[in-house]
């Protein structure tokens, strides 16, 4: 996509700190680095987000989020780390090319903050919130 940043970042038309490439995948560093280490890991090829992301490119791309995590833990001392990837808009997603965030944590005193909050249970259908997403697989 033209006007795709990482698109760019592929061609190498705007720089980046690569740390891993492939035929069909690249790894760097994300410029905010929430913590020290923080990477982002495409497909070459542009696909909005996860959605859309075919299943045998997908795989590639966790096989590569997994060993910058488990490189993270044994090079950089991260004591843990984040794997997320945020759909669209309303979930925190800014750049439209599919991207994985592997983050390293060193603390859960970190720049990153997560939180879980629960939803009032007992008003929800559960079985039939599970059923309708079970029918759609
Ligand atoms: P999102 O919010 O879409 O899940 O994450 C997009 C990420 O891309 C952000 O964490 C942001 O810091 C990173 N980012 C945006 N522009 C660039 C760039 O030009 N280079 C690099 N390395 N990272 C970028
Ligand atoms: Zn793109």
């Amino acid at each position: 996509m033209d006007n795709c940043i990482f698109c760019k970042i592929v061609k190498g038309e705007i720089p980046c700190y690569k740390v891993y490439e492939d035929k069909d995948v690249l790894a760097f560093l994300d410029i905010s680095q929430t913590t020290v280490g923080h990477t982002l890991v495409i497909p070459k090829e542009h696909f909005d987000n996860l959605l859309f992301c075919p299943r045998d490119l997908l795989e590639k791309v966790m096989h590569v989020a997994q060993s910058i995590a488990q490189a993270q833990v044994s090079s950089l001392g991260a004591k843990g780390v984040n794997v997320l990837i945020n759909t669209n808009e309303v979930a925190g997603q800014t750049v439209m090319h599919f991207h994985v965030h592997v983050i390293p944590r060193y603390s859960n005193e970190d720049a990153l903050r997560l939180e879980f909050l629960s939803n009032k249970i007992d008003k929800l259908n559960l079985p039939a919130i599970a059923e309708n997403i079970s029918n759609k697989l």
